[in-house]
């Protein structure tokens, strides 16, 4: 049986179990913590880039904050959310599409810890983000392999990158993230040879939702990765009518054929998944356009 196919008996055992025990009021599963408040993962729409909104009670996590003039916009959402400040703050790593807007969300948010990777960048964006945390007196914290971090009932778990690698894409921050039985994969800008190293670290990195690596490019979502994922859902994060062409027909006739339904940021705006720890609701139906984007 395939693992999602293994996952969907699960999750149907379970609900039998749980019924047959009269109501569900012991939710439980195997063993884990028992489910709060539930978390959502917010896909913000910023145009061409990235920034995740990670919530879990009263608890928050942004993995990225888009391109330089957007870091305003990423600040009024996670005010419009009622965050006031950040458990963690990742900059997967230092293109201005991901970090730009990161120094005005270190200047305006208390973040208790943020996490670069090891790769630094001769740019002004990048130099604006260290002068934002110097101000602050914060310390990165580098990603380890096999690391994990609570997140309220949440905990997620780093996956990449695996060495030092040339390109700034690969030595993006990946990590895993897991409320319940529900799991969601980031790998950042990761290309084909960060994401073989990924798929082969030995981390089990199955999941329900997988942030397509690199806005949808055919430089990412590789097989070796889609085969050890084995998402369910992908969601797209990218700009309308962008520069590279993404989303790529390679990646989406991939996950076309995989079965993965998709939900992107250029066409749907800001996507917001929500999880109870068994399933996972959305704010809009999976986009059916299979669009590529334009060149
Ligand atoms: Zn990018």
């Amino acid at each position: 049986m395939k693992l999602k196919q293994m996952r969907k008996a699960a999750a149907l055992l379970a609900a039998c179990i749980m019924l047959l025990a009269g109501g569900g009021l012991y939710a439980h599963d195997q063993g884990q913590e028992q489910h709060g408040a539930g978390m959502e993962v917010h896909f913000l729409d910023i145009g061409q880039g990235d920034a995740t909104l990670v919530k879990c009670g009263s608890h928050a996590m942004l993995i990225d904050a888009g391109e330089n003039d957007k870091g305003v916009a990423v600040q009024a959402y996670l005010q419009s959310q009622g965050v006031e400040s950040l458990d963690y703050v990742i900059g997967t790593h230092p293109d201005s599409d991901h970090i730009g807007g990161l120094d005005v969300i270190i200047y305006k948010f208390d973040c208790r810890q943020v996490m670069m990777p090891d790769y630094s960048k001769d740019t002004k964006t990048y130099r604006d983000v260290l002068a934002a945390m110097d101000s602050k007196r914060y310390k990165n914290t580098l990603p380890k392999i096999g690391d994990s971090y609570k997140l309220g009932d949440a905990v997620f778990t780093v996956i990449a990158p695996n060495k030092a690698y040339d390109s700034a894409n690969d030595n993006s921050i990946g990590i895993l993230l897991q409320y319940g039985e529900k799991r969601f994969l980031f790998t950042g800008d990761a290309e084909e040879e960060a994401e073989q190293d990924i798929a082969g670290n030995g981390l089990d990195i199955s999941c329900d939702v997988y942030q397509a690596g690199h806005h949808g490019s055919r430089t990412s979502s590789s097989d070796e990765l889609l085969d050890a994922a084995d998402p369910a859902y992908a969601v797209i994060s990218c700009g309308e009518n962008n520069d590279y062409g993404h989303p790529h027909a390679r990646t989406l006739n991939n996950f076309r054929r995989r079965g993965i339904l998709v939900y992107r940021t250029d066409e749907q705006g800001t996507i917001v998944a929500k999880t109870d720890g068994e399933t996972i609701t959305w704010n809009c139906a999976p986009s059916e356009s299979w669009q590529t984007g334009s060149l």
